[in-house]
């Protein structure tokens, strides 16, 4: 099935899915956007993404032209368009404009895009083995400047940080907040196991509200293990347990060195194994897409 490019109620090819080059998304990275996962068909979280998306665009003042229904509607129809049972979802929604100034109160045409595409983020070993990650030294943005919980079209940051993964030779970076505090990874959350409790920042310590985070808290719940939400410094990972990362797109994977060090005996560990089991199984679970 060739692929279908939602633009504002139309549908494009991918060579024809185009819009502005004076569009502000692309001029400032000024809009929202969220990536989404499709498992057996459906839509994982669709709702969760849906209120995040609305959400950053209220923090920016970027009125969405269709409402929450008409959205929900949208990605559905393009998902089953394109055919794909397992794949990856890009929404986005630009500021728009047709003028070089930076005001967004002059840009009266946000463009609604939906990309379904298929989707292979890390190779096969990093599940099994884990990742080796480096903390970066460039900060996570600071929240009085550009929230995280934003999920904008401005990954700048991340991407500075993303840099110098790949310099080291990893390919993901831990973030600190402007108080030398772990947040997050460059797009994904981190958790880390610490005498049989999983801990994560919480969300002051200036990180994306992740939807598979909050899924992994409350699956960890149900198998009866204690979570919390606490502040986390690097010699908190240094002496962890096990540590792992969660995005959309990464799922729950394993991370077993930082900075050159092994995180515990540098083996993928048991809980991290346990909760990429539940994770898969519940992804695919009907009653998990109703949420
Ligand atoms: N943090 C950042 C910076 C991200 O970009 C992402 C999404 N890729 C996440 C965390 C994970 O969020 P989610 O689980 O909602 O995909």
């Amino acid at each position: 099935m060739a692929q279908a490019i939602y633009i504002n109620g139309e549908y494009f090819s991918r060579e024809d899915a185009k819009i502005s080059v004076y569009d502000h998304g692309l001029l400032y990275g000024d809009g929202v956007f969220e990536g989404m996962r499709i498992y057996a068909d459906k839509v994982f979280a669709l709702e969760d993404h849906l209120v995040r998306l609305y959400e950053s665009a209220r923090a920016i003042a970027l009125n969405i032209p269709i409402d929450i229904d008409a959205m929900r509607e949208a990605v559905n129809t393009t998902v089953a368009k394109n055919g794909l049972k397992e794949g990856y979802i890009r929404l986005v929604v630009t500021r728009g404009g047709n003028q070089l100034g930076l005001d967004p109160f002059r840009c009266d045409d946000p463009q609604v895009i939906i990309i379904v595409d298929s989707i292979s983020l890390y190779p096969e070993k990093y599940y099994t083995e884990g990742l080796d990650l480096v903390t970066a030294s460039t900060i996570r943005n600071h929240p009085a400047a550009l929230s995280p919980r934003i999920k904008s079209l401005n990954y700048l940051n991340n991407i500075m940080a993303k840099i110098e993964a790949i310099r080291a030779g990893c390919v993901e970076a831990v973030m600190l907040n402007h108080k030398g505090e772990v947040a997050e990874c460059t797009g994904d959350n981190i958790f880390i196991v610490r005498r049989g409790r999983l801990l994560t920042p919480p969300i002051h310590a200036g990180i994306l509200e992740g939807i598979t985070r909050n899924t992994v808290i409350e699956l960890a719940r149900k198998e009866g293990i204690e979570v919390a939400e606490e502040t986390l410094t690097r010699h908190d990972l240094f002496v962890a347990d096990e540590c792992f990362l969660t995005g959309s797109a990464a799922e729950v994977i394993p991370a077993v060195k930082l900075d050159g060090r092994l995180i515990a005996d540098g083996k993928v560990g048991p809980i991290t194994k346990r909760l990429n089991e539940v994770f898969k199984k519940h992804v695919r679970d009907d009653r998990a897409h109703l949420s």
